[in-house]
């Protein structure tokens, strides 16, 4: 649908030099579709801004116009959080991808919202600095921030919110706002800095992200541990957690997703349910975490447990782990997939894990179950053939997990965000809270032109 009249468009080229405007076909249909499954929807024009005057500038455009603005980072997400369903703008922040400001000192750097997370990584790294969230994918931290993404590390660092200490912000009518502060703590009024982590652009477009960081630990140690059965597995991440252990990671995968990984990749892991672990910090920390885990693990069951792989094994397993959707998707060719992102109490993780893998099987569903076992949040791909009576019965799998989640005391989603796959869970999930994020909504972007279509209808 086009959201641009002509003249419009017209008066929108004015206002940018031409690098910065396309409607290049190859361009658009980049912009259609993220990692998802979800249909593709080009916009109508791509902006390729460079400054938070530029935000402002074409914001205020738009919000005059009733065009809708969509931002866009990388293009990972995988509930279309980025995609231009309503078609207009697609802001793409690419461009503006500079450290600002690095301060070592502070265990602080300032960034331009399209730097990538790789990219930042390397550069801190020479100060002995990281940024600690990690999904895994080649993400912006505008994209990060714009869904609160967590990851693999998150069960020892904590998400993406946790980081985030102060943002410059351009509000729909084009305002530049700040909110936060460089003080690592603060009790100062309202917490507006949290409103907008997780706001999947349809709040505010950040231009400038001050993120605290974490040093870099001396010591890495990762292990395997396969067991039996799922449920000896998921038993065992309540107790390893439970423990009081700090793992960096504690990451389960059913043997659907393990037998994925190792065709996509080469690998020959035992093709059982598998956890695995990895821990960070001093020496004699991390030589007592791995004895406990592994006491931990062979009392309940494990039956074989590695440790100690030198740096090229765990690469190569890390890599494995954060392509194993891209695994799956290889060894269901032709076929869609719903993502299941469910978090839960970590007393309730064994319990929700089997209540996937009955509805699944009840249904006759192909759905790797994977994910980030000592936050309770786990993943299940579920494949479908594009035909109703699959896609129908697919649904039903999805909506009978994410229902049983919320039971529970969990979340329709533990770090993709809802964007528009997770949208008719939120009124079960927050009451009546949804009808005042509504309103907050409402306030900062009376015309709805931010990332219309998006957490909520
Ligand atoms: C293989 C794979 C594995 C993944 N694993 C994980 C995982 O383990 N954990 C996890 O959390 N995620 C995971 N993801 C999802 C995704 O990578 C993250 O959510 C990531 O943070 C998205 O970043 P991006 O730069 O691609 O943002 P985009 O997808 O471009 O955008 C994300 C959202 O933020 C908004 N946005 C982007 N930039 C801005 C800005 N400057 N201001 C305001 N809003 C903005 C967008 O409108 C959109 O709503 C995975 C994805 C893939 C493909």
């Amino acid at each position: 649908m086009k959201a641009l009249a002509k003249m419009q468009l017209t008066q929108l080229k004015g206002l940018f030099s031409e690098e910065q405007i396309s409607q290049n076909a190859s361009d658009l249909a980049a912009h259609a579709r993220d990692e998802s499954a979800h249909e593709e929807s080009p916009p109508d024009v791509i902006v390729y801004v460079q400054s938070a005057d530029d935000v402002s500038k074409l914001l205020k455009f738009c919000n005059k116009h009733g065009i809708p603005v969509t931002p866009w980072g990388a293009g990972t997400s995988l509930e279309a959080n980025p995609v231009a369903i309503h078609g207009g703008v697609s802001l793409d922040l690419s461009k503006m991808n500079q450290i600002i400001d690095l301060r070592p000192e502070d265990l602080q750097v300032t960034v331009q919202p399209g730097i990538v997370l790789q990219e930042l990584n390397k550069r801190l790294s020479k100060h002995g600095l990281f940024f600690p969230p990690d999904p895994g994918a080649p993400c912006t931290i505008g994209g990060m921030v714009g869904n609160n993404a967590a990851g693999i590390q998150a069960v020892k660092y904590g998400p993406t919110k946790n980081y985030v200490i102060k943002l410059e912000v351009v509000l729909a009518n084009g305002d530049i706002i700040t909110c936060g502060s460089n003080a690592m703590r603060t009790s100062s009024a309202y917490n507006l800095l949290h409103l907008f982590v997780g706001s999947e652009g349809t709040l505010g477009v950040f231009t400038e992200i001050t993120l605290k960081l974490a040093g870099i630990p001396p010591e890495v140690s990762a292990a395997t541990a396969s067991f039996p059965d799922l449920s000896k597995a998921t038993s065992t991440v309540v107790e390893l957690v439970q423990s009081g252990l700090s793992p960096a990671a504690l990451e389960i995968m059913d043997p659907v997703t393990v037998r994925d990984i190792n065709a996509f990749k080469g690998l020959k892991l035992p093709e059982v349910p598998t956890l695995f672990l990895e821990f960070r910090g001093n020496g004699p920390e991390v030589t007592e975490d791995v004895r406990v885990s592994q006491e931990i693990c062979m009392s309940n069951g494990c039956k074989d447990y590695r440790v100690a792989m030198g740096r090229e094994e765990r690469d190569k397993l890390w890599e494995a782990r954060h392509h194993s959707y891209y695994a799956s998707a290889a060894a269901n060719p032709g076929m869609r997939a719903i993502v299941v992102d469910v978090a839960v109490p970590i007393s309730k993780f064994p319990e929700m894990v089997e209540h996937a893998r009955r509805v699944l099987a009840d249904k006759r569903l192909n759905g790797p179950i994977l994910g980030h076992a000592g936050d309770g949040n786990f993943h299940v791909a579920i494949f479908y053939k594009d035909e109703p009576k699959e896609k129908s019965k697919a649904h039903e799998v999805n909506d009978s997990i994410v229902f049983r989640a919320l039971e529970l005391g969990g979340t329709a989603t533990g770090e993709h965000g809802v964007g528009i796959g997770k949208i008719h869970f939120m009124e079960t999930e927050h009451g009546k809270s949804y009808k005042l994020m509504k309103q907050i909504k409402d306030l900062l972007d009376p015309k709805g032109i931010l990332n219309p279509g998006k957490i909520f209808h």
